[in-house]
């Protein structure tokens, strides 16, 4: 599969989803789009809409420090969200919008193709997982699925945004990121 054009395929597709809302920029991803670490977020901020890229306001400083803590960062990892572009007022994406989208990240993970995926938050575990309810019950658990027509590891953890706002919670992320190096040999 020559990724580069298929990823420019998968971009124009989502492009045609900018009309649904207000911020029209694009955010696709970041990083490495040979590696064998996938990261996947909720939603692009206000940051990361005006530069358009993934994780580069404060939960993306947390998030870029929490990866060196395992010995990745961004040349290692390729970085996208459920959700491509910003929604309004800070929400939350709809249920309705996650599963427009999911569509899309599939093909997305299917494109790249990685080793392990890392999942960030409840957005990310019900587009993925479909997992509806407490992320502590999803949290630090690796499962096999099938996407498309392959089958990934995947491990969810807390989202750095939520670290944010309660600290305390960043040694179980610590320790789901050590769970999730031990499992990657990159
Ligand atoms: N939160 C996300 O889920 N994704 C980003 O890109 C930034 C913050």
């Amino acid at each position: 599969m020559n990724k580069d054009r298929e990823l420019s395929k998968l971009k124009n597709s989502i492009l045609k989803f900018s009309k649904n809302f207000p911020e029209k920029n694009l955010v696709f991803s970041d990083g490495n789009k040979d590696a064998k670490v996938m990261i996947i977020g909720e939603a692009p901020g206000r940051i990361e809409n005006k530069l358009q890229k993934p994780f580069v306001g404060r939960a993306g400083k947390l998030l870029d420090s929490l990866l060196a803590s395992i010995n990745l960062n961004r040349s290692k990892v390729y970085i996208t969200n459920v959700v491509n572009y910003r929604p309004d007022k800070n929400r939350k994406p709809t249920t309705e919008e996650i599963n427009e989208f999911k569509k899309l990240l599939f093909k997305h993970i299917e494109i790249i193709s990685p080793k392990c995926i890392l999942l960030l938050g409840a957005t990310a575990a019900l587009a993925v997982l479909n997992h509806i309810g407490p992320l502590s019950v999803a949290r630090g658990k690796w499962i096999n699925i099938k996407i498309i027509n392959s089958y990934f590891d995947v491990l969810t953890t807390f989202h750095p945004a939520y670290l944010l706002r309660q600290p305390h919670n960043k040694k179980i992320v610590l320790k789901d990121l050590l769970e999730f190096r031990k499992k990657i040999t990159c």
